[in-house]
């Protein structure tokens, strides 16, 4: 048993949000289209949450090229921050993050 450890799996999977077939490399936990994520992680990567409700992107920190990005269930309103993947919209983290700046 090894439940603590970071757990890397590959896993595919359909964003619910805007359905996009992602294709998982391990790392992957949010669609790269939208951005948006399942609250399925207690700790990063144990897919240990019951909640699975729609993690929504809600800001982007950090001055890039790699920004997080700050997510808020839309379920249980807990928060979850996450770097960027490489395989990410920048197109889709720059309208995050022109977004924000819009609503102070
Ligand atoms: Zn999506
Ligand atoms: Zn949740």
């Amino acid at each position: 048993m090894s439940a603590k450890k970071f757990q890397r799996r590959k896993e595919d999977f359909v964003c619910t949000k805007c359905g996009t077939t992602v294709v998982g490399d391990g790392y992957t936990d949010h669609c790269p289209a939208c951005l948006w994520s399942k609250h399925v992680d207690i700790n990063p990567g144990d897919r240990a949450s019951n909640c699975l409700g729609l993690m929504q992107p809600i800001a982007t920190e950090g001055t890039g090229p790699v920004y997080t990005i700050l997510y808020s269930c839309t379920l249980c309103s807990q928060k979850h921050r996450v770097k960027m993947h490489k395989s990410d919209s920048v197109d889709a983290i720059i309208a995050l993050a022109q977004a924000r700046a819009a609503k102070p």
